[in-house]
């Protein structure tokens, strides 16, 4: 019922223990109030009668949805709102609402129930179901729904997520010579800290005792990343619980075992998880705590393999172990046009380590973005060196620039000022790019190639053809040149397929008024056939591989 007439409200309203306030639908304005009503609101009856009812609400919306669900015809009963009935604490209220004739005009009746304490009451038994009491974080129950719903979550994203087991080192020695009303101030505070190392939806549960779990959610499709990712919040956290405590004036130190479990969907159940964590925290245990480890022992010796890589890495800039080497590029009469410049890592026990296995970290790392501009700088140096002999003015360099570097906030700038302090030709500057690169945030791509072009750099697109090679980009970007992908160049005698490719990229190219280089080219035949299409620029080991500077200029003078 919907509806109720005027003795039935005044029953209501001479009977009724609960708070009831009537409005009109004309105007919105409480025409009505009971004692309980205004005893509730704290307020002086004159001060509710006339008002607008929205003011008592938290969420004033919740009138309009209740007036217009009303005007429908639609019955509102037992609706639970907050309704800040009293003046300085929002109450949960069950409300029903009714309409009716007052005083011959159209009107509301609301009832409400204040439901606070039963409120209150359901919140405390949540809270002791699915939290521990010492730390409030969530306990085992709670993890374990929660676990299911992240392994559901990933599976269908196909992303992972990690379960890290946390375990103090001789925490019962802790408790037996602090004392144990220390222990639970200690186990209190590594809460705190836990929680400061996640991400918001990341859960950081108690098991008992102290043992944490931490549950990781959405680390990517990668598992290398992946477990880079987890292995990154597991040393911040390993580093946030030693450093110092103090309770009662004294300072404490604790370290922690931590196990590490990656996921990626249904396929693994919560209980295997929880297990295999345990054991990877026991074997960071046996290896003499303080320690971190992945349950799967590839994974373990993955990270660690790259982990010694970083770190040398970052050391090989320091120590300059990088070098250059110059692949030439030449015209059909091979006569040189210039060179590719292409890094070279000189590792004291490896020798000359390839940029394939170096430069993906370095563009995980950050590590790009100095080495880049150290190539950068090397490059332009040499092209300032060269402008001052007959047989090396004309020659142009080009330098491989990685999406990271290039998506740089600064590196425009990057380039005028290495430009101005090398003292090096801009017009025999070229950038390589590769498609992905430019394509990632084309807008901003646009602009940067533009500014760069204005400074008279040029650029080739890198690899082209193994990327999605839309006609619409290439007409919007300021190229000079692309670079036929040695995949196509390998098969092109062979594989009419290629071929036919190859023809169709220098046609289009040729419309577009681009330079076509070929890159890759090993033997004649591959440079016969580049040229009956129209080619008319190669690079490739049928003319030199990749060679430091000295053997490169010794080339030049044959
Ligand atoms: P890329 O830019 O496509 O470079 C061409 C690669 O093909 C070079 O490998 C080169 O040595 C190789 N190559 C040249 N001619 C031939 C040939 O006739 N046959 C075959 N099979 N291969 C040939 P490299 O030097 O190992 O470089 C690999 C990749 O590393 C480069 O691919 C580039 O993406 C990246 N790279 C190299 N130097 C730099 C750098 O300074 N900065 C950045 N961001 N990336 C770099
Ligand atoms: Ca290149
Ligand atoms: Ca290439």
């Amino acid at each position: 019922m919907d509806y109720i007439d005027e003795a039935q409200c005044r029953y209501i309203l001479d009977t009724c223990p609960t708070a009831v306030r009537i409005v009109a639908s004309s105007n919105h304005r409480v025409l009505f109030a009971n004692r309980r009503y205004i005893e509730s609101l704290g307020s002086a009856c004159d001060q509710v009668i006339g008002m607008d009812p929205k003011q008592f609400y938290v969420n004033p919306q919740d009138y309009e949805d209740i007036f217009l669900q009303l005007e429908q015809g639609l019955p509102v009963l037992d609706r639970l709102i907050e309704v800040n009935i009293s003046s300085n604490r929002a109450i949960q209220v069950l409300a029903s609402y009714f309409r009716l004739q007052y005083e011959n005009e159209p009107a509301i009746l609301g009832w409400f129930y204040d439901v606070t304490a039963l409120k209150d009451a359901e919140d405390k038994i949540h809270q002791i179901t699915f939290y521990d009491a010492l730390t409030q974080l969530p306990n085992r129950r709670l993890l374990m729904d929660r676990l299911s719903q992240v392994l559901v979550a990933c599976s269908r994203s196909g992303s992972y997520g990690a379960v890290l087991f946390v375990d103090l080192d001789h925490f019962k020695i802790f408790n037996d010579t602090k004392g144990h009303a220390v222990g639970d101030l200690l186990l209190v505070e590594v809460a705190r800290r836990l929680q400061l190392c996640v991400r918001k939806g990341d859960t950081v549960s108690r098991l008992g005792g102290d043992e944490f779990l931490i549950v990781l959610e959405m680390l990517g499709a990668d598992a290398e990343q992946a477990a880079a990712k987890a292995e990154m919040v597991a040393e911040k956290i390993r580093f946030a619980l030693a450093e110092p405590y103090v309770f009662d004036e004294r300072l404490c130190y604790i370290t922690s075992s931590i196990g590490i479990v990656l996921f990626i969907g249904q396929q693994d159940n919560s209980e295997d998880l929880l297990s295999y964590a345990h054991t990877a925290m026991h074997q960071a245990k046996t290896g003499g705590r303080n320690a971190i480890r992945f349950y799967d022992s590839a994974m373990q010796l993955a990270i660690e393999v790259r982990a010694g890589l970083v770190d040398e890495l970052h050391l090989a800039l320091e120590k300059q172990q990088f070098r250059l080497h110059y692949q030439v590029q030449v015209d059909t009469l091979r006569r040189p046009l210039g060179a590719e410049v292409l890094v070279r890592w000189a590792h004291p026990e490896h020798g000359l380590v390839s940029p394939a296995q170096f430069i993906p970290l370095a563009e995980e790392t950050g590590l790009i973005i100095p080495l880049g501009l150290w190539v950068l700088r090397t490059a332009c140096t040499q092209l300032a060196r060269w402008q001052h002999d007959d047989l090396t003015r004309e020659l142009t360099l080009a330098v491989n620039v990685s999406a990271k570097q290039f998506h740089e906030a600064d590196f425009v700038s990057q380039i005028e000022r290495v430009l101005h302090e090398t003292g090096a030709k801009s017009s025999h500057l070229k950038l390589e790019l590769t498609e992905s690169a430019m394509l990632e945030k084309i807008e901003d791509t646009v602009i940067k190639m533009r500014q760069i072009e204005s400074l008279g750099v040029k650029f080739s697109m890198d690899d082209f053809g193994t990327g999605y090679s839309s006609l619409q980009y290439l007409k919007r970007l300021p190229l000079s040149q692309i670079k036929i992908d040695q995949s196509f160049v390998r098969d092109i005698a062979s594989d009419p397929n290629d071929a036919s490719i190859v023809r169709t990229i220098i046609a289009m190219a040729k419309m577009l008024g681009l330079e076509v280089i070929a890159e890759g080219v090993e033997n004649d035949e591959q440079r016969k056939y580049l040229e009956l299409f129209g080619c008319s620029a190669f690079q490739g080991y049928l003319f030199s591989k990749p060679v430091p500077l000295d053997e490169f200029m010794l080339s030049l003078d044959k």
